[in-house]
């Protein structure tokens, strides 16, 4: 379907980009064909942008040649998206990472796909200014990525995820054809979205290569605290009560027994009981208000039970909370050397009944799930693992099963990390055969030849 890159198609593409555009040793090779999935392939060749007109350049002759094209940020998703697949030209994003301008007039910024996301989020702060977006990898991925796969953090419970704040983006369709979308206003419906659908669309529908963002003030002051539970329906239940109570809070996490195992050694108290929970919850806004919200939510938690609770009142107790909460992912990566990371959403309202239900999955399939993440928008990191490499036979019916169930709850298979190559055999779990043929023919409006990430997504027909 596709044409090997020939020597001929290569001097192509370096006579039309500039031969330093172009980069084939091995190591780079082996280096761009993986992400943070355990999936790889090598691409035939990279190829790293530094204008948009190399972009629409490699996608006009990506049709002419029939060569596949798979763009690429920092490579720190989960899901395989940005593995070329298909093999072809790798397109790195990362050399357009300027920040273009951050206007203070129209709390917009316009920046290009390459940047950082903790850059960007640390540049306008200097200047009173918030880009709430905040994705755990946020030090590697950048902002572009972070809008292919509409990324989201914490911080989604009160602010939203990456697409709230993409007013507009310029992009290079798989043609090669160069668009504009969007506004630079806070509101505009002049025809369909095609903001919001390209932002998502985990580098299928075109090459995002410039972007106008959305900012607004820097809460000045933050509060946190971590509560203990004795076990996880009454965390949620304190969960309900603080979003019932008038209170928005900008983080609530929680962590079930597992992973509080795994890190009860960073806590300063013991947490009580065979199956206990614990939540980490902050609120953000003006430094009188965040005072009296964190002591009424300590209140609540007090009211529906919580054991314990530790204040986070200064920038340094909040990082030593949030410290015991990063520590998970990085315990479970050294102690088991089969994870397999899903990050499903349930309603809020199913959350502890669907948590509690893990243990018969265990119990079936031979793997432990350990289960945190954010328990104000219900997206649940759900990390499946064994210590024994040859015991994986029944992960995949396991896996199946447990995404089965999530539907079942009126739940999504993924929140944050989207579907790109790891996550497409479970597609047909929740997208009806209509969405998806809908959705296949969107991809061809976009893309006739199909050349852009081709053969992510979509389980095959
Ligand atoms: C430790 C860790 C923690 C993480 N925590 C979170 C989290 O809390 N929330 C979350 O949402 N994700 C999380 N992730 C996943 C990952 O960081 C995000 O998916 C991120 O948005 C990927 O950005 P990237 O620049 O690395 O993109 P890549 O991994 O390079 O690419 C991701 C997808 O976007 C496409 N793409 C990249 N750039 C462009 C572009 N300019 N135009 C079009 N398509 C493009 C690729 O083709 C691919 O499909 C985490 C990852 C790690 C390693």
């Amino acid at each position: 379907m596709f044409n090997p890159l020939s020597d001929r198609i290569i001097q192509t593409i370096a006579g039309a980009l500039g031969r330093d555009a172009l980069d084939d040793r091995p190591e780079t090779l082996q280096e761009y064909g993986r992400d943070t999935s355990d999936l790889s392939a090598n691409p035939e060749i990279v190829v790293r942008a530094r204008e948009t007109a190399q972009v629409e350049a490699l996608l006009k002759l990506a049709n002419e040649y029939r060569f596949p094209v798979t763009p690429r940020g920092a490579g720190s998703g989960l899901a395989g998206g940005s593995v070329p697949v298909c093999g072809g030209v790798l397109l790195s994003l990362t050399d357009m990472n300027r920040i273009l301008a951050i206007d203070q007039h129209d709390l917009t910024a316009d920046v290009q796909p390459g940047v950082i996301t903790l850059g960007f989020r640390q540049e306008v702060r200097k200047q009173g200014l918030y880009y709430p977006p905040d994705p755990a990898g946020m030090e590697l991925s950048t902002i572009g990525g972070n809008a292919a796969t509409n990324a989201g953090g914490p911080a989604c419970l009160k602010y939203g995820t990456t697409r709230d704040y993409v007013l507009g983006l310029e992009a290079v369709l798989p043609t090669g054809q160069r668009i504009t979308t969007g506004t630079r206003t806070r509101k505009g419906v002049v025809g369909y979205n095609l903001t919001h659908l390209i932002v998502g669309s985990e580098g299928t529908l075109g090459v995002i290569t410039g972007l106008t963002l959305k900012l607004i003030p820097h809460p000045p002051a933050v509060r946190g605290l971590a509560a203990a539970f004795t076990d996880l329906p009454a965390a949620m239940a304190a969960v309900h009560k603080v979003l019932t109570s008038g209170h928005l809070p900008s983080a609530l996490e929680f962590m079930d027994h597992r992973s509080i195992k795994l890190v009860g050694d960073m806590l300063p108290f013991k947490v009580p009981g065979e199956r206990p929970s614990l939540l980490i919850i902050e609120t953000d806004g003006a430094e009188e208000q965040v005072d009296r919200d964190i002591e009424l939510i300590a209140g609540l938690c007090r009211q529906m039970g919580a054991t314990d609770l530790i204040m986070a009142g200064t920038e340094e107790e909040r990082e030593r909370v949030w410290g015991v909460r990063r520590e998970i992912s990085l315990r479970i990566h050294d102690n088991y050397p089969v994870y397999i990371p899903e990050d499903v959403v349930v309603p809020l309202g199913s959350i502890a009944a669907f948590v509690e239900g893990l243990p018969a999955f265990e119990d079936e399939y031979g793997f432990e799930v350990y289960a945190f993440g954010h328990a104000g928008d219900g997206n649940l990191h759900l990390n499946i693992v064994t210590t024994d490499r040859n015991n994986t036979d029944r992960f995949d019916e396991g896996i199946t099963a447990i995404l089965k169930k999530v539907v079942a709850s009126r739940g999504t298979i993924s929140g944050e990390h989207g579907i790109g190559l790891a996550k497409k055999p479970y597609m047909a779990l929740e997208l009806s055969a209509d969405s998806l043929e809908l959705q296949r023919s969107i991809k061809k409006v976009f893309d006739p030849n199909n050349v852009l990430n081709p053969n992510k997504l979509f389980p095959e027909a």
